[in-house]
């Protein structure tokens, strides 16, 4: 069993009283042991972010952009070592762990190349009035399961870059990458400014209700998301959540099957279909219908899925048991429903949480495969013959992550397009966050938006500066003991209430 990992609170590495087992999902038995928080370290941390917080704020944003990129090259230094963590923890194949690594390092060097300025609101007669952007205090980051390093490094970049502090937490599932980074966080940044401590969903709740912590970013399910914003409610934290969807592609009549079903089936299975703005209901229409169906299994039936380090490997395991067990509880369903399951459909006979990538036919809204999310490498294809009729189905649910339009005709995509309701729409594409692109949800996948301008805003509190232009004082009457003082006559530019 692997062991040695420690939280980062306050500059120092701790370990505590209690631990819990990490499983490796490609063999489904333990293989390290993750120390577990308790209140006493929360609050510790919570401490030493908020003193640190005084002088960090303090610093100009290309100091802190200086520190930021000492960090990225001291994580990439380690990258291998973070990336066969990540393997272990995750289940992903070691390229696509790498993957995730490079892109999370082209992220923060994204991230740090924005700039927030203040805003000049109106500069005339009237008079000078700014907005400047001001950090917010101590951030809590939690984080899920299913891309750990991909969601930590860009909260921490976000976080410190406007200023903040940080208190992260990664999912139970896959702490130990995310305690990895903090490691190499102590070296690089003051003590209190990067805080990262591993435990359970208990440690979670505890911070959306710590008032020594003033914003949450959160990334997960939408029924956590809920609760998170409840709890932050009783302290008015300023909350980010980025949660679940149930993503739509939509594909025209007019596409080229054999040469867009290989981009569809990586933007719906990869990470095992763990993405939260994955493909998750594919619409097709009637006339390339069954040529689409026929092209994606013949890829699913072709791809390698085992353990990470497998030679050839391309998909890896559904990531912990509890998910593995619902997305098979979904597959189930849609034999009840009496869809077609094209190949795939089953557990892989061997040890580990492995599900053979599985594409389901003559399906549609009304079953659960369809109207929630799955999370995990299972995919509906749904049949259409109207446009108009598509867009009303692709936006009939409470999700509203992303979504795409697939076409020979990019303008007639686009068209289609500006109608999902969605926080991303792409055309000829799905899946991916790009640094200077806000990313986010719109109804309940989520509230606010990270990357981009405005994801650094939303790390931020306003404040405007004023300097009004006033008409002079009226000259005072002579005072004469006894005489009361008139107040000025109100003027255009008094500020009326
Ligand atoms: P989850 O909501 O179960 O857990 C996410 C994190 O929240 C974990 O760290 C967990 O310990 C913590 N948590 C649990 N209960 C909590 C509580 N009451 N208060 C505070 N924290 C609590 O999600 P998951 O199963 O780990 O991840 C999968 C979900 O995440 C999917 O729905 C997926 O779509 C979503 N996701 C969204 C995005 C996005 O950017 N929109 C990205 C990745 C994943």
């Amino acid at each position: 069993m692997q062991s040695g990992f420690t939280h980062t609170i306050d500059g120092r590495g701790e370990s505590g009283d209690t631990s819990f087992d990490v499983v490796n999902p490609g063999t489904g038995t333990p293989f390290a042991v993750c120390p577990e928080a308790s209140r006493d370290q929360l609050d510790r941390a919570v401490a030493g972010a908020r003193r640190a917080f005084e002088s960090w704020r303090e610093t100009t944003p290309a100091e802190r952009r200086e520190r930021l990129r000492g960090f990225a090259e001291a994580l990439k230094a380690r990258s291998k070592e973070i990336a066969t963590l990540l393997t272990r923890e995750q289940g992903k194949p070691f390229a696509r762990a790498q993957d995730e690594i490079n892109r999370a390092f082209a992220n923060l060097e994204g991230l740090l190349a924005l700039e927030l300025k203040p805003e000049l609101l109106r500069d005339n007669e009237r008079g000078h009035v700014e907005l400047q952007y001001h950090p917010l205090g101590v951030v809590g980051a939690i984080t899920p399961w299913n891309v750990p390093v991909l969601l930590a490094l860009p909260k921490i970049t976000q976080s410190l870059y406007t200023g903040n502090t940080i208190v992260l937490k990664p999912s139970p599932y896959t702490p130990l990458t995310t305690l990895l980074i903090g490691e190499i966080a102590r070296e690089h940044f003051p003590p209190g400014v990067v805080n990262v401590v591993a435990g359970g969903n208990d440690l979670g709740a505890w911070m959306t209700e710590h008032p020594g912590i003033d914003k949450i970013s959160f990334t997960g399910s939408v029924a956590t998301g809920k609760r998170v914003m409840a709890s932050a409610a009783s302290t008015l934290k300023r909350v980010t959540l980025e949660l679940g969807g149930n993503d739509a592609a939509i594909v025209l009549d007019d596409v080229d099957v054999t040469a867009i079903a290989p981009r569809l089936f990586w933007a719906s299975f990869g990470n095992s279909g763990q993405i939260c703005m994955a493909i998750k209901r594919l619409y097709v229409h009637e006339k390339v219908y069954d040529a689409m169906c026929e092209a994606l299994a013949g890829i699913a039936r072709r791809v390698k899925v085992g353990e990470g380090f497998e030679e050839g490997v391309l998909m890896g395991p559904v990531q912990n048991r509890m998910q593995y067990e619902r997305v098979l509880a979904l597959i189930e369903d849609t034999r009840r429903e009496n869809a077609r399951i094209l190949c795939g459909g089953e557990a892989l006979p061997r040890p580990g949480y492995f599900i053979a990538p599985t594409i389901v036919a003559d399906i549609a809204e009304g079953t659960r495969l369809v109207d929630e999310e799955p999370f995990g490498p299972v995919l509906p294809v749904i049949r259409f013959s109207d446009v108009d009729d598509v867009v009303q189905r692709a936006n009939r649910t409470r999700f509203g992550l992303s979504g795409s339009v697939w076409s020979a005709d990019p303008g007639r995509a686009r068209a289609i397009a500006q109608r999902l309701e969605v926080g991303t729409a792409w055309i000829n594409h799905h899946v991916g966050v790009e640094y200077d692109v806000p990313f986010g949800g719109t109804k309940e996948s989520g509230i606010g938006r990270e990357y981009g301008i405005q994801g650094l805003k939303h790390y931020t509190e306003t404040r405007a500066v004023s300097v009004p232009i006033l008409p002079p004082v009226p000259p005072m009457p002579a005072m004469s003991p006894a005489a009361p003082i008139a107040p000025a006559a109100p003027s255009a530019n008094t500020p009326q209430r």
